[in-house]
């Protein structure tokens, strides 16, 4: 199994050749790859995305079938069926790398900041638990000065990475033990819809990147 660092450049290798259509692994979505995984999995990172049609894990991170373990919920948000899985798959299988990836544009945020300006409030109880746990972490934007609504909702956007990031890294006794025991990274990023990069803006260990990748990771 990659540890986190190396898992982490993997992502970063991949996503580049998504940026310049240069796909390693399209040819390798096939029959004879999905037969060999019935065996079993190995997932080399689990990713916490957000539903959206535009933003699909592998594909972004030109990943195929056997190599990431996926959850996808509307806003990346974190509740207990979340970190469930999360514990789930770095038990299990043994995943060092989490990355909580949100993106441009989002509508859940979007959502979220629209109710809390004042907007719809007529949404079924089981959106409402979406925009409840997307709330908390973009509402005190809400009082700073904003050039327009477009660098208000990039700003939530990344706080509401960084509080999924938090709250995986502080919710769940079993991760806190493999983060300290096992080097378990939880890493927050965001995806571009206009350019495809993904920007990975948690601090890298500088033992890790200093030691193995020459800052490469910075
Ligand atoms: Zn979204």
């Amino acid at each position: 199994m990659l540890n986190a660092v190396e898992a982490l450049l993997r992502l970063r290798e991949g996503n580049h050749r998504f940026v310049a259509d240069q796909s390693a692994t399209a040819a390798l979505s096939n029959s004879a790859r999905r037969e060999a995984l019935v065996a079993g999995q190995e997932p080399f990172a689990i990713i916490l995305g957000c539903s959206d049609s535009r933003v699909p894990a592998e594909l972004v991170f030109d990943q195929t079938f056997g190599d990431l373990f996926v959850i996808r919920v509307a806003g990346n948000i974190v509740a207990p069926s979340q970190i469930g899985s999360v514990e789930f798959a770095a038990s299990r299988f043994g995943t060092r790398l989490v990355v909580v990836m949100g993106h441009t544009q989002c509508g859940a945020i979007s959502a979220t900041l629209e109710e809390l300006q004042g907007g719809a409030t007529n949404q079924s109880r089981n959106l409402r638990s979406i925009v409840d746990r997307v709330r908390p972490s973009v509402e005190t934007l809400l009082s700073g000065r904003w050039q327009s609504t477009d660098d208000l909702v990039r700003e939530a956007v990344r706080a509401n990475v960084r509080a999924s990031v938090n709250h995986l890294r502080h919710g769940s006794e079993l991760l806190e033990k493999l983060i300290q025991e096992t080097g378990l990274l939880v890493v927050g990023a965001e995806y571009s819809l206009e350019t495809g990069i993904v920007d990975f803006f948690e601090n890298i260990p500088a033992t890790a990147q200093r030691g193995l990748f020459g800052g490469m990771l910075a």
